[in-house]
């Protein structure tokens, strides 16, 4: 059976001023029905674009290079807006990061919510404004709150909000884009609290994307860590925390504060990511890398399947690819 959602070695370049740059390049993973798997990098990584292309959300300058994005087994017109429209809020909506800038300022929230349920399911709107009220109260707000306008509501109101948005037409897929960037620890825990209820509620499938590792933990089964536009390390949660292999995977657990062991601080991994125009060659962590070897500037690894999931770096390397390896199994 072919699974909820299969990106397919996606490439996606940016085109600026008459030059291609590679924002992602194959890109490969799948999500099951009700799975929730986490994109984790750093900014520039290449995991909002991802996200955006799943969702056909890509800004009008970038342009699949190659692969495909399956969902339910059939390929998805990611790059073709019109085509795109049906699947949009039906079966992949997304809840943006920034509330404040993805809600309409001037309409109550109410009507907001409804809108969709108008647009895309045909409902009149004495029935989408009732669909709203169930929104409001399934994502925690009281629905006579509804018809506050978006200014008139806390940061972890508004995110509800667009939350509530997000399930109006019952997708099977949420695409969380940093959904609890500029909120307070207390609002982000909360937030992230209601997704993963919601998840299990609505047997939803859950992408995440974050840049902050210690979200993933009590809220995905998988995690998939990027670096400079490729998938660089894949497994579950467990196995990602207790045994990471990529060295920048390590580099990124060890960042978290861990106050037990005296470090209340975020501790930056040293260097800057590469940007799109000037990626090292070979390895693209290697300018960062505590562990590089003569043969990481000359090649790109590929991926190796390792016991729980795959790892593309050196360290590993055998004779036989991943997916050769995992053919074989
Ligand atoms: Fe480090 Fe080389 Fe592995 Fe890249 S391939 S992460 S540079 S050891």
């Amino acid at each position: 059976r072919a699974p909820l959602l299969a990106v397919d070695h996606l490439g996606i370049d940016y085109r600026l001023k008459g030059i291609a740059l590679k924002a992602i390049e194959d890109v490969t993973f799948e999500l099951k029905a009700g799975e929730a798997v986490a994109l984790v990098g750093e900014s520039g990584s290449g995991k909002t674009t991802t996200a955006m292309a799943i969702a056909g959300l890509l800004s009008p300058n970038a342009a699949v290079s190659g692969g495909e994005v399956l969902y339910r087994g059939s390929r998805l017109p990611i790059d073709e807006d019109d085509a795109m429209r049906p699947h949009r809020w039906s079966d992949i909506s997304v809840v943006f990061q920034g509330a404040m800038n993805a809600l309409n300022p001037v309409h109550r929230i109410l009507n907001q919510i409804a809108e969709p349920c108008m647009l895309k399911l045909g409902y009149s709107k004495v029935r989408a404004m009732a669909r709203a009220r169930e929104l409001l109260e399934l994502v925690g707000i009281p629905p006579d709150r509804g018809r506050a306008y978006p200014h008139e509501l806390s940061g972890g109101m508004r995110q509800r909000v667009m939350i509530a948005m997000a399930l109006a037409c019952s997708p099977s897929i949420v695409i969380g884009d940093e959904p609890t960037t500029a909120l307070d620890v207390i609002t982000q825990a909360q937030i992230m609290k209601l997704l993963v209820q919601l998840r299990s509620q609505l047997s939803l499938a859950l992408i995440l994307i974050t840049h902050d590792l210690s979200v993933v933990a009590e809220s995905c089964d998988r995690v998939m860590i990027m670096y400079a536009g490729r998938i660089v390390e894949e497994g579950t949660v467990s196995d990602i925390f207790s045994d990471p292999k990529h060295p920048y995977t390590k580099l990124l657990i060890d960042s978290i504060p861990d106050p037990s062991r005296g470090r209340r601080e975020i501790r930056p991994i040293p260097g800057d990511p590469p940007n799109l125009v000037s990626r090292p060659s070979g390895c693209a962590f290697r300018t960062r890398c505590p562990s590089a070897m003569p043969i990481c500037e000359a090649e790109v690894p590929t991926y190796q399947r390792l016991g729980y999931g795959c790892v593309a770096c050196h360290l590993y390397q055998s004779s036989r690819p991943a997916s050769k390896v995992a053919a074989n199994v």
